[in-house]
């Protein structure tokens, strides 16, 4: 069963994927004034999955008869200092998701609310591929210098949206 406890978690999560999603569209803002259109590519389809990830959310709560509150969005005001900044900042930013993701599932274990652990797996699954992408942008951006910033940003220009493989 669904407990007020874990109902209330599930609407912090969605508020999260959704700040998730302005947060990576003001890094694709900061990108784009600096020319970078690659960057800012990557940054863009990142936020569409974040969207993504809130309607997943939604969609199992409006399934189940859960109530969906919608909050406000907290504004991004990060100031970076370098081009390399909103990359460790994205990391950092899916390490807390991550740890959000686990709270929730703690949550939902304890309150012995199977459905939202099943649907949970897949985003605990999905935390490992956020973290890792996160991971290797950075890995690549301190491999290339910034000598090798245009590589990289044609590189990313070819990132599209795929619709998230939810499956259960
Ligand atoms: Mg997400």
């Amino acid at each position: 069963m669904l407990t007020k406890k874990v109902e209330k978690l599930l609407n912090e999560q969605i508020n999260k994927e959704l700040f998730s999603a302005y947060l990576y569209l003001d890094m694709a803002n900061f990108y784009a004034d600096k020319n970078l259109n690659g960057f800012a590519n990557w940054f863009t389809v990142q936020a569409k999955e974040e969207v993504a990830h809130a309607h997943i959310f939604m969609d199992y709560m409006k399934e189940i008869g859960a109530k969906v509150v919608l909050e406000a969005i907290a504004k991004p005001d990060m100031v970076y200092k370098d081009l390399k900044e909103p990359l460790v900042e994205a990391l950092k930013h899916e390490e807390y998701v991550t740890a959000s993701i686990h709270n929730l599932m703690e949550a939902a274990i304890e309150d012995k609310d199977y459905r939202t652990k099943m649907i949970l797996d897949w985003f605990v699954k999905e935390q490992i591929e956020e973290e890792a992408n996160a991971d290797e942008l950075i890995n690549h951006f301190d491999m290339i210098g910034s000598k090798g910033i245009y590589m990289m940003n044609k590189d990313l220009l070819t990132r599209v949206f795929v619709e998230p493989d939810f499956t259960i």
